[in-house]
């Protein structure tokens, strides 16, 4: 029986994996549960699956849940972290989005845990960090991303000194094919509407700028530890091929399924073992044919700055982030438009001076400082 938490349980990613787990209860135990506000989904999901901690990063929301279910609920930072190193989980799911993943994943990560990695931000943000850590402690660090998965998987009993490139697969999003003039009046529900992933909001629109792509990208460079160079981007609008590995002598072996994220999450649950269906079976002559083209980057110039603070490292990777969360927050909110989320992260790149990373401090600052300039860029846009 495996004891499994999951950091984020109420998002896109931790419904999924409850989904998963249900079918296999006689595999899985739920342990502990997280949650950032969501209560009512929350207390659901506890009593469907009796686990022994819980914690709601909002303080008040964990006061609510606690007095109505009559069980100690925890509470902010420091009760999702005792819920991420609760000492009876052997897999830590880690699918709370954005920066906010960062603290309960190094939480996991230093006590040694197995994890599925669900939240790229963290990675992208503090990978040197993260991966030392994870040495250091013991931790083992499964990808759940579909594209690092995948790579994950076309890896498996293989060596990376053979290996000449990877190639990781973007749909590209609701907006494919549009040139940039088409995109100044898209809505933020036009880029909701993706046309094959069902995710939570902020990647959907990371995945319409191409930002999430190019997050994945620097995610693939810090999880394992392939140069800029050795990393590339194909659009492939099926979704089907998750991505691919390219050996030096150009054999290419890619890891195929339906879009479907209970994939790539039941084979961290389960790893190096597989599950039987957990989700449906890949029909390739419904799908007909796939198809690949090269990334727009002058419509879509957010995979461009990705690559860029990926090879500047240091403290670049997390002003990109911090910049981007706060464009995509100021475009849900319709204070600026879609093509001005690149224009947010760019001015705020521009006026950044690297720093090499000393510690988990270092980033802190870097994001803090980056979300006050990228504020400040779209209140000037704005007034
Ligand atoms: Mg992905």
């Amino acid at each position: 029986m495996k004891h499994v938490t999951i950091l984020g349980s109420t998002g896109s990613i931790g419904r999924s994996a409850l989904e998963v787990i249900s079918r296999c209860r006689d595999r899985f135990k739920v342990v502990g549960l997280t949650a950032k506000n969501n209560i009512e989904l929350l207390e659901e999901q506890i009593k469907a699956f009796n686990p022994e901690i819980v914690a709601v990063a909002d303080e008040t929301g964990a006061l609510q849940l606690g007095k109505k279910l009559g069980i100690r609920v925890l509470s902010g930072d420091s009760g999702v972290a005792e819920v991420a190193s609760y000492n009876k989980a052997d897999f830590v799911l880690s699918a709370i989005i954005g920066f906010a993943g960062l603290f309960p994943t190094l939480s996991a990560v230093r006590a040694g845990k197995t994890i599925g990695l669900a939240n790229k931000e963290s990675l992208v943000v503090a990978g040197e960090i993260v991966m030392k850590d994870a040495g250091k402690a013991g931790a083992k660090i499964i990808p759940v991303d579909s594209e690092h998965s995948a790579i994950f998987q076309c890896m498996e009993g293989r060596s990376k000194e053979f290996v000449k490139r990877i190639v990781i697969t973007a749909s590209g999003g609701p907006f494919l094919g549009k040139r940039s003039s088409e995109l100044n009046k898209v809505t933020i529900e036009d880029a909701l509407k993706h046309p094959n992933w069902d995710m939570g909001k902020k990647i959907t629109i990371d995945s319409a700028t191409l930002m999430n792509k190019g997050l994945e990208v620097i995610e693939a460079h810090r999880l394992f530890g392939f140069s800029p160079d050795m990393i590339d981007v194909l659009i492939h609008p099926q979704s089907i091929v998750h991505s691919m590995v390219e050996f030096k002598d150009r054999s290419c072996i890619a890891q195929l399924s339906v879009p479907d994220m209970k994939g790539p999450i039941a084979y961290a649950l389960t790893y190096p073992e597989r599950l039987d269906d957990p989700m449906p079976f890949l029909d390739l002559t419904a799908v007909g044919k796939l198809t690949f083209q090269k990334p727009d980057t002058g419509c879509f110039p957010c995979l461009l700055y990705a690559y860029e603070a990926m090879k500047e490292g240091g403290t670049m990777p997390a002003v990109l982030n911090a910049a981007n969360e706060v464009a995509v927050n100021g475009f849900m909110q319709n204070e600026i438009g879609f093509n001005d989320i690149p224009v947010v992260i760019n001015n705020t790149m521009r006026l950044h001076e690297r720093k090499p990373v000393v510690d988990i401090d270092t980033i802190v600052e870097a994001d803090r400082w980056a979300r006050e300039k990228a504020e400040d860029y779209i209140n000037k846009v704005r007034s």
